[in-house]
């Protein structure tokens, strides 16, 4: 891997001129990044330090709009600011762009200087506090899947988003081939994203036209969620630049598969897998056990944060290889959980969850919450469920709506004493105003059905 880019390292580059820009980002509910782009010689010389951004970043949705509800901020209390704190130690180049490189911002109070409780990556790093408390550091992988349209943003956006045409006309699983045609946004996207400091380890076809999947390396839970934030975004802007589009939706099409972001965990002691216990079954440690138990226990509660939008919902669908109980299994596609690794120092626990539309940081807290929750119950895990989960009765199922979802984390006790009152209902609201966003919607769906017939 590159060395990471020091704050040393900015200045010399912006007195040699190789860099002019700085763009200090944070990463917002809907796990955007949002920000400024700097003069970099500005930025050396005073807004390292400091600067700032409108409160309602953190209460809005993906339109920007400003919904009554939140206690944080409203038309009421004047949306002022927060202060964007660079966290120096996230610099790094943005090899796409030219001259340009990125620093990430924690979000505190403008009076208090306090971290934002409700920020996510503030509720990434209170759950890792906790972990790290108990003597364990979370190391974590998400996986990104995704669709590659033809055409631009603007161009398929301006046809109504109809007629959308994936990038392949077949289903690419694995597919060299097909991935060789799309090399044009694929290579560069790798590339990029190594030489900017993402430990990428493969990209592939996926099993649907035009799907795409991109692996990056385990690391600790917050570097995890700040490469899937990045990858993400570049893939976007990688994309547009080469005149075709991403969607990171959870489900464009009834008919096509949805696209997931699975989690892989694991807690590590003294630099080993803690998880790891040669000497017993599946080479699963207690510990591991009750971290799982935990994850199963309360994946009703935190379904939220994996899937947090109304189309996330549309993915749950049977024989799709997205789950819909809460179970684990042994290297089975159709569980919840699924156990990966067995019997190697590399065994972990990879949730099935989340769709491609999660916040990582949001989605690695609350797996981390109820993980952790399992251990300090000294939860028993059940037998792994075998064969098609699908039919698997006994198992619980996930909620299977953003309503059903908003209750059961408005209602989670477990959520509100690992994250705090304040922002569980920071996020209900947020899932309560998608809901009145909706309601308001007519679909194309009313139309067709009802427009001669009704
Ligand atoms: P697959 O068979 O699904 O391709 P991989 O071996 O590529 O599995 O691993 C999938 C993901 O799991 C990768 O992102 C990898 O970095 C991650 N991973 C491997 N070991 C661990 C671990 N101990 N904890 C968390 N994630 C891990």
């Amino acid at each position: 891997m590159p060395e990471a880019m020091t704050f040393e390292t900015l200045k010399a580059r912006v007195e040699d001129g190789s860099v002019d820009t700085v763009l200090a980002c944070i990463v917002d509910m809907q796990g955007r990044l949002m920000g400024k782009r700097f003069v970099a010689r500005h930025f050396i010389e005073s807004a390292w330090e400091e600067t700032h951004c409108c409160n309602y970043l953190l209460a809005t949705d993906l339109e920007m709009a400003t919904p009554e509800g939140y206690a944080a901020t409203s038309w009421e209390k004047g949306y002022g600011d927060y202060v964007m704190k660079p966290d120096l130690a996230s610099l790094r180049p943005v090899p796409w762009l030219e001259g340009t490189v990125m620093v990430i911002c924690d979000v505190l109070d403008h009076h208090t200087h306090a971290e934002v409780p409700h920020s996510p990556r503030a509720i990434l790093k209170r759950q890792v506090a906790r972990a790290e408390a108990m003597g364990l550091t979370p190391m974590m992988a998400t996986e990104l899947e995704f669709f590659l349209f033809e055409k631009s943003y603007e161009a398929n956006a301006g046809a109504g988003f109809r007629d959308l045409m994936p990038v392949s006309r077949y289903n690419e699983d694995y597919n060299i081939l097909q991935t060789t045609k799309e090399e044009g946004v694929m290579r560069p996207l790798r590339n990029h994203l190594y030489a900017a400091g993402i430990p990428i380890e493969n990209s592939k076809g996926e099993a649907e036209t035009g799907q795409e999947e991109l692996n990056i390396k385990y690391g600790p839970a917050l570097d995890c969620a700040e490469y899937h934030t990045i990858a993400k975004h570049s893939t976007k802007e990688i994309a547009w630049a080469n005149g075709v589009s991403a969607t990171f939706l959870a489900k464009w099409r009834a008919d096509k598969v949805g696209s997931s972001s699975h989690v892989h965990q694991s807690l590590w002691k003294d630099g080993k897998n803690a998880f790891h216990d040669p000497d017993a079954e599946y080479g699963m440690s207690e510990l591991m056990r009750a971290y799982m138990a935990g994850l199963i226990k309360y994946a009703p509660d935190v379904t939220y944060f994996l899937a947090p939008y109304i189309n996330s919902y549309k993915r749950f669908v049977k024989g799709t290889f997205a789950p819909t109980k809460s179970v684990w299994s042994v290297d089975n596609r159709t569980a919840g959980f699924r156990l990966c690794g067995a019997g190697t120092k590399a065994v972990r626990v990879e949730c099935r969850i989340g769709g491609s539309d999660l916040n990582p940081y949001l989605a690695l807290a609350a797996q981390l919450a109820a993980g952790l929750a399992g251990i300090e119950e000294g939860l028993t895990l059940a037998a792994p469920i075998r064969g098609d989960v699908y039919e698997a009765d006994a198992a619980a199922e996930i909620p299977v709506s953003l309503a059903a979802a908003e209750q059961t984390l408005s209602h989670s006790a477990m959520l509100r004493a690992a994250m705090g009152d304040g922002v569980i209902a920071h996020y209900a609201r947020c899932a309560r105003w998608e809901l009145e966003e909706f309601d308001r919607a007519v679909t194309d769906w009313e139309i067709a059905r009802g427009f001669e017939r009704a």
